[in-house]
This record gives C-alpha cells, structure tokens and sequence, in this order.
C-alpha cells in the first residue's frame, strides 16, 4: 500500500464512489467507474465486480479494471473458484498466494495469470449474497486488516447501488411480460373505475362507523377535507400536438417534476428527518432513471400523447409493484403513482389540490401519497382516513411522525363521506365514526379534555427540576430512536439523551449510511438538545434487531451471539466510520459516545485504541471535534457488573441497561412471553448487580445512570435512588410521572425503601414492599 493508511484510502474512495453514484444513472457506468476508482486507489492491478445470477449459484463478471475486456460477461459457479468461496461462506477471502489455495480455479479467458494476491469481499441484499468486489495483485500482498475493512466497506456501498438497479430492472422484465394489448386494456379498465369510485356526491352521505387499520395513534373530531386528485387520474383529453412538441412537454414537465421532488425532500427533512425524506430521494431516481424516462419517450415517439404516454408507464410499473410478492414493495406502488402524477400535474400546469386550509380539518382520500402529506398544511391537518394503504405505506410512517391521528384502509369511505361530513378518526383503534350521535362525540370530547389537561399539567412541571424534597436532584434524561422522537423528548422536559440508539436510524435504509449522513443525524440529536448531554450509543444490532441490508448468519441463540460490540468489533470498516460520524458531530453540542454489551476492560480498551485512531484520522484531515468527547459503557452483561470497579477507571460512566441486565443475569429470553414471569427487575439478583455498579461508580467518582425500561415506572425511580442512583435516561413520555414522584418525597425515604429491598430475600416479597410503599408515598 503506498503512503496512506488502508482506511483512508477507503473513506476518500467511498466519498467518491457516492459522488460517482449521483453522477450516473447506468449501473454498467457505474460499475465501470467503481472498478477503475477502486484499483487506482488502491493500487492495484486488477479490481472486479462479479454479480450474481437469479439461480443463487453463477457468478457473472460485470466490470473489472485489469482483465481482459473480453472477459465481461464470462460466468462460473459459485462452487469453483476464490470468488464463488467468498459466496459460499459469505465472508472475505483473503490470500497472497491465490495459486496456493485449494479453492483457486485457473479462468482461461481472464488471462490473469500473473495475478498472486486475492481479497474478494461479498455484498449483500437483505442478508442475501447479491456479488463480489474482487481486488488482485501481481505481487504477492498481504491485505491488511484495515484495507480489508476498507474494501467491506465499498462493498457495503455497490451493494445497494446494485439493489436499487436491479428493482428497476425487475421491474422492467415484469413488464415486458405483459402483452401491450392487455396492458391497454387493463389501463382503460382502471380509468373506468377510477371515475365511478373517485368522487364523492357533494351531500352527506349518512351516517355510522367505519374500520380500518389505525396508522398512526391518537384522535380527531372535526370536519372533514376531500382530497380530490387532479386530471392525471382521470382520463384526459389530449389535445392532438406534433411529436417533437409532445416530447419537449415531457422533458419540461419531468425537470419540474425532479425540482419538485427535490423541493419535498427539503422539506420533509427540515420537518420530520432525512430518513423520512429518504422516501423523495428514491422518486429522484426513478424519475431520473434512463429505462422510465425511455420507455415514455418512446410511446410519444409512436404518436401517443405525453399526458397518456406517462400514464400508462407508471400504470406498467405499479402494475409490477403489485405483482411482487414482498408487501413492502408492494406498497411501493403508492410512490409510483406518486411519481407519475407529479409528471402529470407539471404536465397540466396544475395544483389543483394543494389548497390551503382555512381551519382545522380531517383529509379524507381514496389514497394518500408521500407528496400529499409532504405539502399538506400540517398546522391544520388534525386526523386522516384514507380507503386504501396501510402501515407500510410512506404516507402512513410520515403520518406516524407528524404525529397525526390516522385511519388507512377504510372501504367505502369515500362513498359515506360528503365535504359537509363531520368525522372521528380514531388512529389507535381505526374505527372512523360518520357524523357521530352526540354521545360518541361527547366521549371524544371527554377523552381530548382529558389529554389536554394532562398535557397542561405536563407543561407545568416540564421545567422543573426533578428534586425530592429535601433538595436532591436527579438527572432525567431521554431515550429515543428515531429523529421524531426528539420534539417528544423536548415536549417533555428531557434534560438531555441519556440513550440514542442509532441502529433506527440504520433500519429504515436500504444500506449503510456513510459517515456523513450519519454525521448530519447525530448532529440533529445534538442540536434538539443545546448544552445538554446526548449519549450516542454506538450500533447494537443482532439479537432481536435486523438490519434488511446486513448479513446476519442463522444463531441457535441471537442474544448470546454475534450482536451488539461484536459486531463493531469484528467490522472495524463499519464502526470507524461510525465513530467518524459522532465525532464529526460531536463538535455541535455535548456529545457522549456509549458503547453498548460490554463485558471487560479488553473490549473497552481495544475500543479505545480505535477511537484514538479515528481521531487521529480526522486531525490529519483537519476536521473539527470535540477531543474530550465522554465515554461511556452500558453494563448490561453479568460479567461487567462482576467487573465494574476496574471498568470504572477505564470510562467516564456507566448507562445500566437492564432491559438486557435482567435477561442475561436470569437467564431469560426478554422477548419470550412464555418465561416472562422469570424476567423480573425484582429479583434480588438484579437489585443487587445494579447497587453494585453504583456502588463501584460512586467509589471511583464516575456517574452511574439507568437507562432500561424499568426506571419509566415512578416507584422504581424512587427505589433506584435509593440505591444510589442520580440519573435515568427513560421513554420520554414517562418523565413527567417519574418527576412528579421524585418531588414528593425526600431522598431519607427513597434510602430507607433501598435499604429495605436490599435486604430481602425474594422477588415476591420486594413486589409486595413496594406496592405498599407506593400507596403510602401516594404515587
Ligand atoms: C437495555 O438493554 O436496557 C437497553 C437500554 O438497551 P436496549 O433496550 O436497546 O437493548
Ligand atoms: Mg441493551
């Protein structure tokens, strides 16, 4: 390798493999320019990319730099070869004798006989071997751990370029399946009943209830808006135009459409986040995708009208969608209409439904679109019921994180409801009522009160410290995933994150986001909080979390697997990038890093060694971050409750994470229903770990924090101060109950409560106590 580091090579050539992503549509030009981008950067002699075929078992060579050009296209078996091995055992091969291996296979028409070393690293589609990136040199190379972890991490990249390609490619051949005749046919079928079914009579239509699939939870009472669509449902009457005219339209109106989209994508992300905005970036590719904007192309080639020539495309493609057996594509058919009918309405030089709403409204549609709910005027949309669509659709998951109440899925909606309507949408048990009898709306009347005043009692206490009587404050932090759970933390009076867990983040993408997009979320958390401490906690996949796009090898026992830190540590490539990431940020506010499951000094140290590395790495790159960043360990495994007072000297504190504390120290799978009454925070086992780890944390001057679930409950708070605790990081809706309890009592109760439990002798018996002392305590 010559000067710079392996790792450093890779994240300069990731930053412009993404460059080169937004640059080409064409996965061949991609491949193409990855191979030569990979090989110069690399130095090496030959770089390919084999993909493999639908049979699961050939490899076809789809780009290579170094090979004979001829050689594209040639195929051989998974079962032959270094490269099939890298399939078959779906990990890296690395060797600097290929000709040595027992697995090498000699591929004539290659002429790669000079070529010593091998590194071939496998990608992957949703835990399925998808191809191989294959680096090679003359000389004999030994790949260094950190090249090796730079290339998984190309690979990680070409993986879901390749993804995305193929959809669209799958999409393609769906399509020419179809005869054109039927494809007519079946087009001029759905325009029939899109006419019948698509509006509503101007009266109201009745009365009663309806179901459907409560998307998003909460209620709403109030009167209703109907979205109609605009003329792209319908069928238009096209003025006859010359071809060159109809295609000149065409090109204008898909730019308008693209400047629109990329308008929605802002602003969904200053709204809600860019994984939500996420849902726009994948329009932009299909609207820039060459094969859509071909195929349309085409049809006004042979005479038919733009208008029409958009339509039955996107009808082909939803079509497809449709067919596809996997429900989350499926739903994808919603994003597609969407698309077209931005082309549509560029087309027709319409808004016709982004009216602005004079008053509080309930949006009624046959269906609603990522792009309906991206400019609906969210200060005045209280609820949403839609006739199709459902918990998948990215109308439904935006919805969710605007916080609107909403019904998807409800048949003959449109049929009972009329613009003079009035509605209750109840989003947690999908039920809508049509111009309910005043005993249903008083009970929703009654329920809004309800939630009113304890939003106001809420506010009341929101920014008062949580300190008991006798003047002992605690710290109340909050745990959030996702980027929305931010303004509920605020809305709560969260004086901080005590546990961002970033593998949310992670599991609504397709692939790994690079370390800037990873950069700009943790910065987000930061920012939701000015001043105050955030803790990152550092990806805890495995066990019961799954990332679609990340390999995860079958485990008789997930939760004592390869998950959470052995994973970082076994993919260096993915944790130094993520490390990157929070410091990058970590220059915008007070930023923890926290490493979760771990069990000895080792791990932590050999963490260490890495950070220490990657900020190395950012000082020679001249990059901004906060050198003092704080470390912190979640104790949440046995052994490092056993060692805590040596893990105190290593770190700045400690998060007890019970939630796994509690299954691994009894032995007791957290998510099994079955052994559920053997998971209990009450076992004196568990009680006495946690006192312990205070304990520890207290002697070496370090902070001890809770961060499981257990702490949301008031009485528990109570106890774990009383055990030594000063600060707990919980669900963000709990903090009120959990300070108001905190403030009615003086931390001389909350010590003898502690000192009480720590004495006893079984789970029954604590429960029992603590009941009565919460009756007592009248929390
Ligand atoms: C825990 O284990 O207590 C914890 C907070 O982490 P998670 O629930 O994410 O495993
Ligand atoms: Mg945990």
């Amino acid at each position: 390798m010559p000067e710079e580091t392996g790792e450093r090579l890779g994240l300069r050539t990731l930053e412009d493999i993404s460059a080169l992503i937004l640059q080409s549509h064409d996965l061949q030009e991609t491949l193409d320019n990855i191979v030569n981008l990979v090989a110069k950067r690399m130095s090496s002699d030959v770089c390919s990319i084999y993909l493999l075929e639908e049979d699961g078992e050939t490899l076809r060579l789809h780009a290579t730099r170094g090979l004979s050009r001829l050689s594209v296209g040639i195929t051989m078996k998974t079962s032959e070869g270094l490269t099939g091995l890298a399939i078959e055992q779906r990990g890296v091969v690395a060797t600097d004798n290929a000709p040595l291996h027992p697995r090498y296979k000699y591929f004539r028409q290659t002429k790669e006989e000079k070529v010593l070393s091998f590194l071939g690293v496998p990608f992957f589609e949703r835990n399925n071997p998808i191809g191989v990136l294959v680096v090679q040199n003359r000389e004999a190379r030994t790949f260094t751990a950190q090249e090796i972890s730079a290339v998984s991490t190309i690979a990680w990249q070409i993986s879901s370029i390749v993804s995305n390609a193929k959809l669209l490619d799958s999409i393609r051949k769906k399509e020419e399946e179809r005869a054109f005749y039927a494809a007519e046919v079946d087009r001029l079928k759905k325009n029939g009943v899109l006419k019948d079914a698509g509006r509503p009579s101007r009266k109201n239509q009745g009365s009663g209830v309806l179901t459907g699939i409560g998307i998003s939870p909460g209620f709403a009472l109030g009167k209703v808006s109907i979205l109609h669509r605009g003329a792209s449902e319908e069928t238009v009457v096209e003025r006859a135009r010359p071809r060159a005219e109809e295609l000149s339209r065409f090109m204008h109106a898909l730019e308008k459409a693209r400047i629109h989209t990329i308008y929605m994508e802002k602003r969904m992300g200053e709204i809600l986040s860019e994984a939500d905005a996420a849902i726009f970036h994948s329009h932009l590719m299909i609207l820039e995708d060459r094969g859509f904007i071909r195929k349309i192309s085409t049809l006004i080639d042979e005479g038919v009208g733009a208008h029409r020539a958009v339509n039955q495309v996107v009808e082909d493609y939803v079509a497809a969608f449709a067919r596809m057996e996997d429900p989350y594509l499926r739903e994808r058919c919603a994003d597609m209409e969407d698309i077209g009918r931005r082309i549509c309405d560029a087309l027709n030089g319409s808004s016709k439904n982004r009216e602005r709403l004079r008053d509080n409204r309930i949006i009624i549609a046959r269906e609603l679109l990522p792009s309906d709910v991206a400019i609906m005027d969210h200060g005045k949309v209280i609820g949403i019921a839609t006739e199709r669509g459902n918990q998948n659709a990215h109308a439904a998951i935006m919805a969710r994180a605007l916080g609107i109440p909403a019904v998807f899925g409800v048949e003959g909606l449109l049929k009972k409801v009329g613009v003079r309507s009035e509605l209750v949408v109840d989003g947690n048990s999908g039920c809508v009522y049509i111009n309910p009898d005043h005993r249903i709306k008083r009970e929703y009347v009654r329920l809004q009160g309800e939630f009113d005043l304890k939003q106001r009692a809420l506010e009341e206490i929101r920014d008062l410290p949580a300190q008991t009587t006798d003047g002992c404050t605690v710290s109340l932090l909050a745990n959030i995933g996702l980027l929305s759970d931010l303004r509920v933390a605020q809305l709560h009076g969260a004086q901080g994150v005590g546990l961002y867990r970033t593998e949310f983040p992670f599991m609504s993408r397709t692939s790994f986001p690079g370390r800037l997009e990873q950069a700009a979320i943790y910065r987000k958390v930061l920012e939701g909080f000015p001043g105050l401490p955030v803790s990152i906690r550092t990806l805890d996949i495995g066990g019961d979390k799954e990332l679609s796009y990340f390999p995860h090898p079958k485990e008789e026992n997930p939760f004592l697997g390869w998950r959470s830190m052995r994973i970082s540590l076994d993919r260096e490539d993915i944790f130094r990038e993520q490390l990157a990431a929070v410091l990058l940020a970590s220059a915008s506010g007070k930023c923890n890093l926290m490493f979760p499951m771990i069990s000895g000094v080792d791990e932590v140290r050999r963490i260490k060694g890495i950070l220490e590395q990657v900020k190395e790495e950012l000082r020679r790159d001249g990059k901004a971050f906060d050198p003092e960043i704080g470390l912190g360990i979640m104790v949440e495994v046995p052994a490092a409750v056993l060692v805590a007072e040596m893990l105190a000297k290593e770190v700045d504190y400690f998060s007890i994470g019970t939630n796994d504390l509690i299954q691994y120290t009894l032995a007791c799978d957290r998510n099994n229903p079955r052994v559920k009454k053997w998971y209990d925070p009450y076992h004196p086992a568990v009680l006495q770990s946690i006192k312990k780890v205070a304990d520890a944390a207290a002697g070496a001057g370090k902070q001890a924090s809770l961060c499981g679930e257990m702490a949301g409950e008031p009485i528990n708070a109570v106890l774990l101060m009383g055990l030594g605790l000063r600060s707990f990081s919980l669900s963000a809706p709990n903090i009120p109950r959990v300070k108001e309890a905190i403030r009615s009592i003086s931390l001389a109760q909350a010590n003898e409560i502690g000192e009480r439990v720590l004495r006893m002798e079984s789970a029954q018996s604590i429960r029992s106590y603590l009941e009565a002392a919460q009756r007592d305590l009248g929390l």
